[in-house]
């Protein structure tokens, strides 16, 4: 018999997000807007601490949004995260902007500042920087902000896998000028799709809503002056978020204890590194991940394909932009003379298994299917 799917990052629902979506059934509100969308967007504000929030069909759409609201020009050069999901640049091309990829530092894993000053110092008018948070883990967003502001450059930071990550006590998100949190089924609380752009800037925030409702003048017919875009979030979906945000708390401990579990397994195997977290910072641990020392023999193909003979799901470390067949002609910043940091996190790590349903008796069988290869 086929033993039982255990999966990178599942939707884990409890209840409350159908009671939501009953209401908006009830109350005939299956539309783009609505009451789940407002209070979807006060609730996420109260919980991050952001100010305003803006409530989006998905966590690009408002990264798509930021980028419009700071203006980019044809041309214009914007910094990214190299190691991340190709979503975090993917709307500087919409924008016709030109990326320039931003290397990681080994301790967290993201945005080097000493990368990104170099990048400053070659393309003194970039406007805009793009920094996720890997997997949960905060990076160094004061350091990067202090060199946004000095440069006079947009920070825009990539939240989609760190919401409820903190860095020096405040939320991941909320230390540039926008950020974003993606609700994607995968993430740590999810809508099955959806976003919300961010800001303490209240007339940013409403401008976003603006253009993603197409745009429409105050006029009583209709009128437009600007391109707009069709990127509100349902009113139904709102309802699952509003439920999910209701157990994010619940969610993260789950995630930081498979992290743990996973840490003290793996503690006595030295070719065996977890992912690392930021010493000022509290991660959501979204994905717990591994590296693994190349001496040992053990690629981590062979760790994916050993725990897909178990029917374990896991996944390889986002592959670095400036390695993307598309984004083959950007330039790339890195601190290093040669290599980066990035392909090496990409060519020894995994992404394990971190569904908050694993059970006890699923994380033993993943650690020793892991172990046992070593
Ligand atoms: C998931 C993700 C996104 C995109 O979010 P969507 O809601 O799927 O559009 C952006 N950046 C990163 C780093 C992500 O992991």
């Amino acid at each position: 018999m086929e033993k039982a799917r255990i999966y990178l990052s599942s939707p884990t629902m409890h209840g409350e997000e159908q009671a939501f979506v009953e209401e908006a059934f009830a109350t005939n509100w299956v539309a783009p807007l609505g009451p789940h969308v407002n209070a979807f967007e006060k609730e996420m504000a109260a919980y991050t601490g952001c100010g305003y929030a803006a409530a989006l069909s998905a966590g690009t759409a408002a990264i798509h949004l930021a980028l419009r609201l700071c203006g980019i020009r044809p041309g214009d050069v914007v910094f990214s995260s190299d190691l991340t999901f190709s979503a975090t640049c993917n709307p500087i091309c919409y924008e016709k902007g030109t990326p320039v990829f931003i290397d990681s530092e080994e301790e967290t894993w993201n945005m080097d500042p000493a990368a990104l000053r170099k990048g400053f110092e070659k393309y003194p008018n970039a406007r805009a920087v793009i920094c996720a948070h890997l997997y949960g883990t905060p990076g160094k967003i004061d350091e990067i902000r202090a060199i946004c502001e000095e440069a006079g450059a947009t920070l825009i930071e990539d939240a989609a896998e760190s919401l409820g990550s903190t860095f020096k006590g405040q939320m991941t998100g909320t230390f540039g000028h926008f950020g974003i949190y993606s609700f994607n089924g995968n993430k740590i609380i999810t809508t099955s799709g959806g976003g919300m752009l961010v800001s303490g800037d209240e007339a940013a925030v409403d401008r976003a809503r603006f253009l993603s409702t197409q745009a429409r003048d105050p006029a009583r017919h209709y009128q437009h002056s600007q391109i707009g875009f069709n990127y509100r979030m349902s009113n139904v979906l709102a309802g699952i978020g509003r439920g999910q945000l209701l157990h994010m708390e619940e969610h993260k401990a789950k995630k930081k204890e498979i992290y743990r579990q996973y840490r003290e397994a793996f503690a006595e195997i030295d070719a065996i590194t977890m992912n690392p977290m930021n010493p000022d910072g509290d991660a959501n641990n979204w994905l717990s991940c591994i590296t693994i020392d190349p001496a040992s023999g053990v690629t981590p193909d062979r760790v994916m394909d050993a725990l897909a003979d178990e029917n374990i799901e896991s996944r390889p470390i986002w592959k670095p932009m400036h390695l993307q067949p598309v984004f083959e002609k950007e330039d790339f910043i890195a601190r290093r003379e040669t290599g980066s940091v990035g392909e090496e996190i990409f060519c020894r790590g995994v992404c394990l298994p971190s569904d908050i349903k694993n059970t006890p008796e699923d994380m033993e069988r993943i650690i020793g299917i892991i172990k046992g290869l070593f």
